[in-house]
């Protein structure tokens, strides 16, 4: 008998879609602990008061946590979260429960850590008998206890993924954060959403969840304390919520949604190969951003005319070992193989910050996103750099490679890889001629000095990291999405600039962030004189549409009159020299 106190409550939650879709099924709470070796590696401890106080310090510092969140709750009229951390704080006011980590600790003599992770896992076991959904909620909220008790320990926000989730239908991932490499190594079908307490629109992981078509949502407070393991949900990321314990009636209404949106979108043969050209015949070269293999399939069969950014650095994520050059290779070659002729951008891997494979070590930096990332790492490890570049150049007997260099922010960096390129490439006894270098345009000491910079074949401009450092505003911080809001007419601004320069240097110029997907960016971008983007797989098409329906003239009078609202730095005496 199904009692009616035992049914699941059913409530929406709201959040901001950062890729579209809809997913049906159970939450897969990521704790972003690694439990197995916790569990798996204990070490006895000399003195018990030492770990006594350690746990002391942790348990005070949760609940100094537990009670600004139970503060927060209130102030927003969430009760019910507000009563979750509550408890939470009982628990830890709870003498029998906490002496029953003080008794592993002064018995076992081992680390405090493995004791708990012991105990999260007979919790874990204990799910498995019981079926009362009451006693089930209360396991969950020890669980969650212990949890931030560990996090507290180990003074530690973000761990890898280690276990795979294996399941019969694939979850939605629920994180507090998600890192690029906390997700690299899980095999996407094995996720069908992902929702995310913290992140920006801008983030990596957003990037590679649109990029992998799974429907993901970011900001919902507390999301990793309101859902449960197992809970069934709905995402719906075309509207921006979230449906826990769903009614049957809503499972069925949301899975035919869902079917009738996975029929891959058809484009008529025609249009999806044409070449892209505004409506007075103005050609745009339209190519895409792409990660992996399966996107390059995506985006050529959407029409694509090259790949213009492969982020490189994707492929070295989900390993947990450097690749063999044959691995390396034959993703480059399958790549190729898919392109027919077409050109492809392939990225130096853009390591450090949020992206670090997990076979590489990387030092600690109080601002990794202002520290050894992009080029910098791959100078500071020659031989990774050397390995990684004679790789890619090898590639150019499959086709036209197009190397590109991220984060450059001095002429320097640049000259050292253009020189170790030109040896690689006499080493190698490979063509010259089939092989470009370009750089990438996301540092705003590039983007100023622009003209310092010799014997580079192409720029792209990668807004994503150039808005960040413009407005000083982290990309992956969700609470800086106002900065990133107000950016545009700066960014259109940088960009006329950046191709008045190119025109009369007589490079060409590439805009490869997200806002060349952005549907109002799209024509101020062309009007600002970009004529080649590259953007997304899934809105190939949508950004084609877009600059099909207008003019050149049209395009060029909204960007200046857009402009004009402004009222930017303008340098009389040389009128077209502002960098
Ligand atoms: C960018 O910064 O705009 C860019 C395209 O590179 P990524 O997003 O990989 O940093
Ligand atoms: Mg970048």
């Amino acid at each position: 008998m199904y009692h009616s106190e035992n049914r699941p409550k059913h409530f929406t939650l709201t959040g901001t879609p950062i890729s579209a879709g809809i997913a049906v099924g159970k939450v897969y709470l990521f704790r972003q602990i690694d439990l197995e070796s916790l569990k798996n590696n204990s070490f006895p401890i000399e003195d018990v008061i030492v770990e006594l106080d350690r746990l002391s310090n942790s348990i005070k510092k949760s609940k100094e946590q537990l009670a600004s969140l139970q503060r927060s709750g209130a102030e927003r009229h969430k009760n019910d979260v507000a009563d979750i951390f509550a408890s939470h704080i009982q628990l830890l006011e709870d003498e029998t429960f906490l002496e029953n980590i003080r008794e592993g600790i002064k018995i076992e003599r081992l680390n405090v850590e493995h004791v708990i992770s012991v105990r999260i896992d007979d919790i874990e076991k204990s799910f498995q008998a019981i079926s009362n959904e009451t006693v089930r909620t209360r396991l969950f909220d020890v669980q969650d206890v212990y949890h931030r008790l560990l996090r507290n320990l180990l003074e530690i926000e973000h761990v890898r993924v280690s276990p795979l989730i294996r399941s019969s239908a694939p979850p939605i991932l629920v994180s507090q954060h998600l890192l690029p490499s906390d997700i690299a190594l899980l095999e996407f079908r094995d996720i069908s959403g992902i929702i995310i307490e913290e992140a920006s629109a801008l983030s990596h992981i957003a990037i590679i969840s649109r990029s992998f078509e799974i429907p993901a949502i970011i900001n919902i407070p507390d999301i990793t304390l309101i859902l449960h393991q197992d809970t069934t949900i709905i995402l719906d990321c075309n509207e921006g919520k979230i449906i826990v314990n769903p009614s049957s009636s809503e499972i069925i209404q949301y899975t035919k949604k869902m079917q009738a949106h996975s029929k891959p979108e058809r484009f008529p043969h025609e249009s999806s190969t044409s070449r892209c050209m505004t409506r007075d015949g103005v050609r745009i070269f339209l190519e895409s951003n792409a990660g992996s293999v399966v996107d390059v399939a995506k985006a050529f069969d959407s029409g694509a005319e090259g790949i213009g950014l492969l982020r490189s650095e994707f492929f070295y994520l989900g390993k947990s070992e450097l690749p063999s050059s044959t691995e390396e290779l034959l993703f480059y070659k399958e790549i190729f193989k898919l392109a027919e002729g077409r050109p492809v951008t392939i990225r130096l891997a853009d390591i450090g910050a949020d992206k670090t494979p997990l076979f590489l070590s990387f030092p600690q930096e109080e601002n990794p996103q202002l520290g050894i990332r992009g080029i910098r790492y791959l100078l500071h490890n020659r031989d990774l750099l050397i390995t990684h570049l004679s790789r890619i150049l090898r590639a150019s007997r499959f086709g036209i490679v197009n190397v590109l260099v991220p984060f450059i922010s001095i002429p320097k960096e640049f000259n050292s890889i253009r020189s170790i390129i030109n040896s690689i490439i006499v080493d190698e006894h490979l063509d010259f001629s089939r092989v470009r270098v370009g750089m990438m345009i996301e540092t705003p000491s590039a983007m100023m000095t622009i003209r310092q910079f010799r014997n580079v074949d192409f720029f792209s401009i990668g807004t994503n990291d150039l808005t960040q450092f413009l407005f000083a505003a982290d990309r992956e911080n969700t609470h800086l999405d106002t900065y990133r809001e107000a950016s545009l007419p700066l960014i259109v601004y940088c960009i006329k600039n950046l191709v008045v320069q190119c025109s009369s240097l007589n490079i060409d110029i590439t805009v490869c962030g997200e806002i060349a997907a952005v549907p109002e960016a799209v024509p101020l971008l062309i009007g600002a004189g970009i004529r080649a983007l590259s953007v997304q797989p899934s809105m190939i098409q949508k950004v084609k549409k877009i600059i099909e329906s207008k003019t050149i003239d049209q395009v060029t009078k909204e960007t200046n009159d857009y402009l004009n609202q402004f009222n930017f730095f303008q340098d009389d005496s040389s009128r077209n020299r502002l960098f």
